[in-house]
């Protein structure tokens, strides 16, 4: 099972196994390989990967991005080297691979934070890409709204943070962070409902209210989905927008910030 993969890829070096880490989440095509091997710089791993199975890549935060436990500490203090590493662990974001995804979700090593990737380009009103963002999304947040019943990994993890990265800004059709926001918003709202009525149709919430409950994402009774529902299960929810290529290179500066503050 992908847990025990994750073990192995963590286990693997004994220096890894304090790393705190970052998931990285998204639909395929969002940019995700191109997101490690820029992060990751360097080592050759991340060019050859095809989004098939976890992986998990040991990234440095760029100088000048200090890590927020950092903050106190001194220059010469040694630990500021281990704690500006962190790992990126890769996800594929293929519909039939999604259960990896979520199972890496239920099972964190030292986890800090989940970053779901999406493609800003392919969110307009109407978008087949909208679509399917939603609903990954949607399962990705009921997830974590959930794991108060999970594993106890997952229970001792307090806070989540997520980062939903809005990627490619280069583009002239891209969405800026603001609209990502309320179209990926309202798009929920209409995966929160169609979901509850199929639960309704096929008999499954039938008298069972706890059930249905525990299906809702967000706030139960509301009218519209906002991420801000999710405060109240601790799960922080952020849109940053960026580029990993094209443009004038990479901006990914809003995201290392967003990093380097969970670290
Ligand atoms: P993955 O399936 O999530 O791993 O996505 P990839 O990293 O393979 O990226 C999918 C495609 O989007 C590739 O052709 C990338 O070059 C392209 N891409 C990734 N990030 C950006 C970006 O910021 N801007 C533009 N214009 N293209 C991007």
């Amino acid at each position: 099972t992908i847990p025990i993969f994750l073990h192995s890829v963590v286990f693997r070096s004994s220096g890894l196994t304090t790393l705190p880490s970052i998931l990285l989440i998204g639909p395929s095509g969002s940019g995700k390989t191109s997101l490690i091997t820029l992060f990751e710089r360097g080592t050759k791993a991340a060019a050859t990967h095809t989004s098939q199975t976890p992986i998990a890549v040991e990234c440095s935060l760029p100088v000048g991005a200090v890590a927020s436990s950092d903050k106190y500490r001194s220059d010469n203090d040694p630990t500021n080297q281990t704690h500006k590493k962190f790992l990126l662990i890769d996800t594929p974001g293929h519909g039939k691979l999604r259960h990896h995804a979520l199972a890496s979700l239920t099972n964190p090593q030292n986890l800090k934070g989940l970053i779901f990737l999406v493609d800003a380009a392919t969110l307009s009103a109407g978008d087949e890409g909208l679509r399917q963002t939603a609903d990954y999304l949607h399962d990705v947040l009921l997830l974590l709204q959930k794991r108060v019943t999970g594993s106890k990994a997952a229970k001792a993890m307090k806070e989540i943070p997520v980062l939903i990265a809005a990627n490619k800004m280069d583009l002239f059709i891209a969405l800026p962070a603001a609209l990502v926001k309320s179209s990926l918003e309202a798009e929920i709202t209409k995966v929160r409902t169609s979901r509850s009525k199929g639960l309704l149709d096929s008999g499954i919430g039938m008298g069972d209210a706890e059930d249905e409950k525990d299906d809702w994402l967000g706030e139960m009774g509301s009218t519209s989905f906002k991420f801000s529902q999710m405060e109240e299960f601790d799960i922080s929810v952020e849109v940053l927008g960026g580029n990993v290529v094209g443009g004038e290179g990479p901006t990914v500066d809003k995201w290392w910030k967003w990093i380097s503050e969970r670290l």
